[in-house]
C-alpha cells in the first residue's frame, strides 16, 4: 500500500494546534505564507508517492552491502536521492545565502514526516545533513562555511554526526578518538567510531562529518571534547575534489530494522591520520552539539510521527477490507469488516489520536525554535527559547515511543498477516524499534526534562506552558459542546496531576535525586499527554472557526474526546508513578539478582 501525506491534518495540527497561525498574526513569523506552505507540503507529498514509498520494501529487503569501504545502497535509492536534492528539498529551511529556501523549520519539519512516513531510512539520510549544517552555519569559520555549506544545502554532499565509540555512547564524554593540531592550522585525527548513520554510501560524490574528538591535554569528560569537521574527499583550494580522505567505513551493521539506512564503524588515521578542520573552539565540541541538538531531537520525534501514521493508514484499510463476525445485533448471514467491531476501532482510534497528539507536540517545538531565532521581539525569542528546550525531550520520547506502540497495534489489527512480512506492516514495528534509542535514548530524554528543563529555572517555563493549556481547556470547559464529552474535565485533572508531580520533582531533584530520577519517564509520559491532549483540542475548537478545517472540525472534535477520555484519563495513575514510585525502585536491588 502506498502513502498519501495527511495534508490537512498536518495543517491543522501546524496552523492550530502548535499555535503557528496566533503567532503569525501577532507579527512574531516573518512573512508567513500559508498557501505556499500548503503548495510545498502538496508537492513533497507527490514525491513521496511516487519516488519514495515504492523503495520502501526493496530497500528493506535488499539492505545495503560494503566492499573495500564502499557502501551500496538498494537498487534505485541514488536516482532517487538525486533526484530529491535537485528538485531542491534539501534546503527548504536552509539560509539563502547558501542557497537554501529560508522557509520555516516548521514547514521542513512537515516534510521530514513525509519523507520518514514514505520511506524512513531514505528519509534519515538528510535528517543527518540538517545537523552538520546548522552545527556549521552556527560554529564553522566563514572558511569553512563558505566551502562546505553550499554543497550540503543542495544536497550534492550529506554529512553524519559522529559521536558513539564502543566505550561511549549515552556517555559521549567517555570518547578516545584524538585528534593532533598540524602545524599548518588543521588537524589529524585518530580513533574508531560506531553506529555512524550513513558514514559511507554511493548517493553523492562527498561526505562532510562532523567528528567529536579530543585533544592531547583536554580535561576529562564532556568539557574536553571538541568538533571537526572531516571530509570524505578532501577539497581543493578551488573547491574540486581532491584526495580521499584516512577516515573509512570498515564495517556495517546488521539490524533488526532500517536495513536500508548503512550503519557504519567508521576507521579513522589508519594510513597517518584523517584530515579535519575545527568547528567552533578546541574543547567547546560539546556546546556545538547543543547547539543542533534541539533540531536533530525533533527530527527524530518526527520520524516517529511519519512511521506511526504510515503504519495508522494501513491498519485502516485492512480494517475496512478484512471481514470477520458479525457486527454485534445485525444478524443475519455472512460477516462484516472488522472495523465495525469495538475493540478493532479502539486500536485504530489510539492510534489515530496517539499520532495527532504526537504530531501537534514536535510542530509545536518546531514552531518555538522557529520563533526562537526568528522573533523580532527579544522577549519573544527568550520565552520561545525556553519553550524550545522544554518540549524537545517530549517531541522526542513521546512521538517515538507512541510509534513504537502505533506500529505494535497496527501488527494487531493485521491478525496473522501482520506478522507475515508481505503486509508491510512488520516493517513498520522493526524500522520504529531505533527511534527510542538514538539521538539520546528515551531514558535520557526523560533525565533532561526532569534535571535539566524542569530543574534549570525552576519549572518557569512549565508554568508559562501550563498556563497556556489552562486556558485552553477553560475554552473546552465554556464550548458547553456534549461531543466533547468529559474532555474539559479530563484535562483540567490530567493539568492538576502535571503541576503536583511537578512540584514533588523540584523538591527532590534538590533533596533526593534518585527519587526525581526514578521518576522521569512516567513524568515524560504524563506532561506529554496532557499537552497532547490540550493541543489536540485547541486544534478541535480553531477548527469550526476557520473556513480551511471546518470539514474536520467533527472528526477532530471526536478524536479529542477519544485521547482524553482513553488516554488523558491515565494522568492521575501516572503522577503516582511518579511520585510514589521511587521507593519500590531504588530500593528493589534485591529483586533483580
Ligand atoms: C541504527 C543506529 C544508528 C545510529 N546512528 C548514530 C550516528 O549517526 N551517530 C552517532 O554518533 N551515534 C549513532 N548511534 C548511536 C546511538 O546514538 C547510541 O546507540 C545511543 O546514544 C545509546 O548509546 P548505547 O547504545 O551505547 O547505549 P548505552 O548508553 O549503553 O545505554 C544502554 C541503556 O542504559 C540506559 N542508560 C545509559 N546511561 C544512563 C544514565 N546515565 N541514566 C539512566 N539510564 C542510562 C540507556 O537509556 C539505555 O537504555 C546509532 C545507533 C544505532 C543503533
Amino acid at each position: 500500500m502506498t502513502y498519501r501525506a495527511p495534508l490537512i491534518d498536518m495543517l491543522l495540527s501546524l496552523h492550530h494546534g502548535a499555535g503557528l497561525l496566533a503567532a503569525a498574526e501577532a507579527g512574531h513569523y516573518n512573512d508567513y505564507d500559508a498557501d505556499m506552505t500548503a503548495a510545498v507540503i502538496e508537492e513533497a507529498g507527490r514525491f513521496a508517492a511516487d519516488r519514495l514509498a515504492p523503495l520502501n520494501r526493496v530497500g528493506d529487503q535488499t539492505g545495503v552491502t560494503l566492499a573495500d569501504g564502499h557502501v551500496t545502497t538498494p537498487p534505485g535509492w541514488a536516482d532517487a536521492y538525486r533526484t530529491w536534492a535537485e528538485a531542491g528539498w534539501n534546503g527548504i529551511s536552509s539560509p539563502e545565502s547558501f542557497g537554501g529556501q529560508g522557509l520555516p523549520l516548521a514547514v521542513h519539519a512537515i516534510c521530514n514526516e513525509i519523507w520518514s512516513a514514505a520511506n524512513i531510512s531514505f528519509g534519515l539520510c538528510p535528517l543527518l545533513t540538517s545537523g552538520a549544517i546548522e552545527a556549521l552555519a552556527a560554529h564553522g569559520s566563514e572558511a569553512l562555511r563558505t566551502r562546505y555549506l553550499p554543497h550540503l544545502v543542495a544536497g550534492t554532499w550529506t554529512g553524519t554526526m559522529q559521536l558513539t565509540e564502543p566505550q561511549a555512547g549515552s556517555d559521549v564524554g567517555a570518547l578516545r578518538t584524538r585528534a593532533e593540531k598540524q602545524p599548518d592550522g588543521s588537524y589529524r585525527l585518530f580513533g574508531s567510531k560506531i553506529f555512524i548513520t550513513y558514514g559511507d554510501h554511493d548517493m553523492t560524490e562527498n561526505i562532510v562529518h562532523l567528528v567529536l574528538a579530543r585533544l592531547p591535554g583536554a580535561p576529562a569528560g564532556t568539557r574536553g571534547i571538541t568538533l571537526f569537521l572531516v571530509p570524505k574527499f578532501l577539497v581543493n583550494e578551488d573547491g574540486s575534489l581532491g584526495a580521499r580522505n584516512d577516515i573509512v567505513a570498515s564495517g556495517i551493521e546488521h539490524k533488526l530494522g532500517m536495513h536500508a539506512s548503512p550503519t557504519c564503524t567508521m576507521s579513522l588515521g589508519d594510513h597517518g591520520g584523517a584530515v579535519g578542520y575545527l568547528i567552533g573552539e578546541e574543547n567547546k565540541g560539546m556546546a556545538c552539539m547543543f547547539t543542533m541538538m534541539n533540531q536533530a531531537r525533533l527530527n527524530v520525534g518526527i520520524e516517529g510521527v511519519g512511521i506511526a501514521d504510515r503504519a495508522f493508514q494501513q491498519a485502516l484499510a485492512y480494517a475496512q477490507e478484512r471481514k470477520q463476525g458479525r457486527a454485534v445485533g445485525k444478524g443475519g448471514e455472512g460477516s462484516d469488516p472488522i472495523i465495525v467491531h469495538p475493540d478493532v476501532k479502539r486500536n485504530l482510534l489510539l492510534m489515530r489520536s496517539m499520532t495527532a497528539a504526537a504530531r501537534t507536540i514536535c510542530y509545536a517545538t518546531a514552531v518555538a525554535i522557529d520563533l526562537s531565532h526568528g522573533a523580532v521581539d527579544e522577549k519573544v525569542r527568550a520565552a520561545a527559547h525556553a519553550r524550545a528546550a522544554l518540549l524537545t525531550p517530549l517531541a522526542k520520547a513521546f512521538s517515538t515511543d507512541i510509534a513504537n506502540e502505533v506500529a505494535a497495534l497496527g501488527v494487531q489489527v493485521h491478525g496473522g498477516m501482520g506478522f507475515i512480512e508481505e503486509t508491510g506492516a512488520a516493517q513498520y514495528v522493526r524500522d520504529a524499534r531505533i527511534l527510542t534509542i538514538y539521538e539520546g535514548t528515551n531514558g535520557i530524554q526523560s533525565i533532561d526534562l526532569v534535571m535539566r528543563k524542569l530543574g534549570a529555572d525552576k519549572g518557569a517555563a512549565l508554568r508559562d506552558l501550563l498556563d497556556e493549556l489552562s486556558g485552553i481547556v477553560a475554552k473546552v470547559e465554556a464550548s458547553n459542546d456534549p461531543a466533547f464529552g468529559a474532555t474539559g474535565a479530563v484535562l483540567r485533572e490530567a493539568l492538576g496531576a502535571v503541576t503536583r508531580a511537578s512540584e514533588w520533582l523540584l523538591e527532590k531533584i534538590v533533596s533526593a535525586p534518585n527519587d526525581a530520577l526514578a521518576g522521569a519517564t512516567p513524568y515524560l509520559r504524563l506532561l506529554s499527554t496532557a499537552t497532547g491532549g490540550c493541543l489536540l483540542a485547541r486544534e478541535a475548537l480553531a477548527a469550526r472557526d476557520d473556513d480551511a478545517f471546518r470539514d474536520q472540525a467533527a472528526g477532530h472534535v471526536l478524536l479529542t474526546r477519544f485521547f482524553a477520555e482513553n488516554l488523558a484519563v491515565q494522568a492521575q495513575a501516572l503522577e503516582r508513578s511518579v511520585t510514589g514510585g521511587a521507593d519500590s525502585i531504588n530500593n528493589a536491588d534485591a529483586a533483580l539478582t
